[in-house]
Parts: C-alpha cells; sequence; structure tokens
C-alpha cells in the first residue's frame, strides 16, 4: 500500500508546493502611530465612545483592511471546502472498501481486538494525512505565506506536520481503542459511555497540553523582564490569582500573530503570551491582554468550556448511534462494514462527525464568542487600558475582519469583532474619563487612580 500512495502524493505535493512559493507580501502597517490615541479618544467633556471608536478604526490603511477582510472571509469558505474535501475522501474509503481493506489487513497482523483497532487508525491516519495534503499545505502554509503571516519555510513546516501526525497517532490511538473497547462491550449503552470517555480524555489532554504537547512544537519558558511581569502580576495577584509566574512561547517561529492565552486544567492552568505580542505591544497593551487572559482564568472559562462540550459530545453520541445503524442497514454490506464495533466504520463516523459540527459551527462559535466577551468586558475592567485593548484590536486587525455584519460575526466570529472591541473600549473609557484626566497621553497604573465611577 505505502509505495503506491507514497508516488501519488508526490506529484501532487511538488505541483501545489511550486505555486505556493512565489507571493509573500509583508502584512500593512499603519502609518500612524497606535499607541498614540487618536484625537477622539483623547479624554475631553465632549467625548463620544462612537467617535473615538471610528478614530481608532481610521488608523488602519483601508489597503490592510481590505488584505484582512479578504483573508478572513477566504476562512469561512475553507471551512465549506473542508467539509465537503474531507466527506469525499471519508467517501472514497467506503465505496471502494478501503476501510475495509485496512481492517482486514489489521486483523491479519494481530488476534487481539485492541491491537487490531491501533492498526487499523495508523492505517487511517496515514491514508487520511497523505488524501487530505493537498488541502492542508493550501491552508497553513500556502495561505499563510501569501497573507505574511507564516514565518516557517517548508522542510520545518514539514516537520511540525510529522509531529502533530505523531501525536494524533498516539493520543487518537488510545482514544480509539478505548473506545471501540466500550462500543465491543455495551453494545446498547456506548453512546453515553462513549460521550463521558471522551470527555474524560479530553479533559486529560488539556491538563497535559501545556506542559507535555506545546513543548513539542514551542518552546515555553518563564518570562522574567520585571517591566512587564511586575505589572501582570500585580494584576493577577490583585484578581485573585494566586501566580508568580507568567510564561512566554516563542510563537514567533511559525507565525507573525502576536497572541496570548490560557491553557491548562487544574493544577497545569496557566497564562502564556507570545514573543510576538512581547516584541511589538506597547506595555498598556501588554497589560490590556493580559487582563483579558486573566477573565477566562478567574471566570473559569475551561472547565465551564468542558461542561458545554460534554452537552454538545452527548447529543452527538446519540446522533451517532443513530445514524450508524441507519446506514449500515442501507450500505453496510456494500462497504463491507460488520457493524458498530467494527473498526472499518471509522470513515462513516468521521462523514457524520463532519456533517455534524459543520451544521454546529454558528453554536460553537457562538459559545466560544460569548466567553470571549466576557473576557474582554473583565479585562478592561482588570487592566484599566481601553487604548491598550483598542490597539490589541488593531493588531489582531491584521489576520481578522474588523467589521462583519450581524448575522456574519454571528456565524463565523469566535472572538468579538475588531469593532466591537474598540467600541467597549471607548465605552469603557467614556464612562472612567476621570481616571485618565490628569495625563491624558500616559494612563496610570491602576493602584495609586482606582476611582469608581460616578455613573
Ligand atoms: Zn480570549
Amino acid at each position: 500500500m505505502n509505495w503506491r500512495l507514497r508516488s501519488l502524493a508526490l506529484p501532487v505535493l511538488l505541483a501545489v508546493f511550486g505555486l505556493g512559493m512565489a507571493q509573500a507580501q509583508p502584512a500593512i502597517q499603519p502609518t500612524a502611530d497606535i499607541t498614540q490615541p487618536p484625537a477622539a479618544a483623547q479624554p475631553s467633556p465632549h467625548f463620544n465612545a462612537d467617535a473615538a471608536t471610528e478614530a481608532y478604526l481610521a488608523l488602519i490603511p483601508p489597503a490592510a483592511n481590505a488584505r484582512s477582510d479578504a483573508y478572513f472571509e477566504g476562512g469561512y469558505w475553507l471551512i465549506l471546502w473542508g467539509f465537503l474535501y474531507s466527506s469525499v475522501v471519508s467517501l472514497l474509503l467506503l465505496h471502494f472498501q478501503w476501510s475495509a481493506r485496512m481492517r482486514d489487513l489489521a486483523t491479519r497482523l494481530t488476534r487481539f481486538k485492541g491491537l487490531q483497532t491501533f492498526f487499523y487508525w495508523v492505517q487511517y491516519v496515514v491514508l487520511t494525512t497523505l488524501l487530505t495534503f493537498p488541502l492542508e499545505f493550501y491552508e497553513n502554509f500556502v495561505r499563510e505565506h501569501k497573507y505574511g503571516l507564516a514565518t516557517q519555510t517548508f522542510g520545518p513546516w514539514m516537520g511540525d506536520e510529522m509531529k502533530s501526525l505523531m501525536v494524533g497517532l498516539i493520543l487518537g490511538g488510545i482514544a480509539m481503542v478505548g473506545l471501540f473497547a466500550i462500543v465491543r462491550r455495551l453494545p446498547k449503552t456506548w453512546w453515553i459511555w462513549g460521550a463521558i470517555a471522551s470527555m474524560a480524555f479530553m479533559t486529560v489532554t488539556i491538563a497535559i497540553g501545556p506542559v507535555y504537547l506545546q513543548p513539542i512544537f514551542n518552546k515555553v519558558t518563564r518570562l522574567n523582564d520585571p517591566k512587564i511581569t511586575v505589572p501582570i502580576l500585580r494584576m493577577a495577584h490583585a484578581n485573585g490569582i494566586p501566580t508568580n509566574d507568567v510564561y512566554q512561547i516563542d510563537a514567533s517561529k511559525q507565525t507573525t500573530r502576536m497572541s496570548a492565552n490560557v491553557s491548562g486544567f487544574a493544577n497545569t492552568m496557566r497564562i502564556t503570551l507570545n514573543d510576538n505580542l512581547l516584541r511589538r505591544g506597547s506595555p498598556e497593551e501588554i497589560q490590556a491582554v493580559m487582563g483579558h487572559e486573566m477573565g477566562h482564568y478567574v471566570m473559569n472559562h475551561i472547565p465551564k468550556m468542558l461542561m458545554f462540550l460534554l452537552i454538545v459530545i452527548v447529543v452527538f453520541f446519540s446522533y451517532l448511534f443513530w445514524g450508524l445503524q441507519w446506514a449500515l442497514k442501507r450500505w453496510g454490506a456494500r462497504w463491507q462494514i460488520q457493524g458498530v464495533s467494527d473498526p472499518a466504520v471509522l470513515p462513516l463516523v468521521m462523514l457524520l462527525a463532519g456533517v455534524f459540527f459543520f451544521v454546529m459551527t454558528p453554536v460553537m462559535n457562538t459559545s466560544t464568542r460569548t466567553q470571549e466577551k466576557e473576557a474582554d468586558m473583565f479585562g478592561l475592567n482588570a487592566a484599566r487600558q481601553p487604548d491598550g485593548f483598542a490597539q490589541a484590536a488593531i493588531h489582531l486587525a491584521e489576520y481578522r475582519k474588523m467589521r462583519p455584519g450581524r448575522m456574519e460575526e454571528f456565524i463565523f466570529f469566535d472572538h468579538p469583532s475588531g469593532y466591537d472591541r474598540i467600541h467597549s473600549s471607548m465605552v469603557w473609557k467614556g464612562e472612567n474619563l476621570e481616571l485618565f484626566e490628569k495625563s491624558p497621553a500616559q494612563p496610570p497604573l491602576p493602584a495609586q487612580s482606582a476611582q469608581p465611577a460616578t455613573h
């Protein structure tokens, strides 16, 4: 099987690779200094949040907006193409009975059911990785380079892809062996136990992520620049986060995107900021972003997201229970699948999962976006850096559309839009003008000037 796949993959790879290298353009930077609040955003008796928002938005050159709109809207289509492409791959595996043949090979290699599942999984992952490689390469290499967001040449990028493949083989392998064991033993109730097991597995993966998975791809270190850590740790302690460490990740190895995140679960939960943010963000901007991340932490967004996912997964598994029965009754014999506990059923599972999560796109995005909005509001209150947060929104506009329509935001956005973020910041600023009146150019640090708003 292997040599045939390799001979198929190579020409495809070279063809797409040749296309990709031609046009890399750097991001378009704002011409004005975004760390200076524009005139309409300066504190004054007639401060108006809408006018201040428009003034901030006007700092972004139209060409930069056009470009990030094109990038972001392309992402909408990629959701559709990704869904169709992977559906076709699943149908190929079923229709030509490749899946059944991989199962037969796994059965010949060992008589242990668990190992058969694992051997099937290895073949499945390798085959589908090769078949979906053209889209993967376009989406995550060619397109990222085209928009000036990628920093890796082909070799290191491919290295990361191979690492992901290995992680997927091992972690996915463990999950598959476990899930198929449940299906074999509990033919009537597997959907509920499968959902619970998937949940437990996901929680463990999130917990080990920052400590064992992230370092496979990037270097994570403790940040020890007091100029940056002191205000962040003060903000953390003031908001009940008992940490003395802030982490830094060398994301510039892969991307020019600025970002930060909260990751982990229970003991491994931590806040990490990436080196692009450290290098390009002003101190006010870094504090604003950290305030947002602390919001995720303090409001327990990861555990809450897991509770939400538990509901989604239970619904998904019950849909799977009925969907598999329905499809296998009609086409099971033709596809040579012996039942739900036969590993050869996997492409059908992936096909049904693809349909489910494609339809669920707005629900999943809205659930994430709601948390992000909460974190935005928490961050404004904690960091008191509305101008810093507006700067962050402008930086993020390098890869996100600033001003989507209402429905567009509802369906596709997993974060509030840039417009929404600057507007919230300016409304917050308008209601707290006394914090900024003494030295408009330099907003004060949190502790000294914390007077309650008058409205
Ligand atoms: Zn967030």
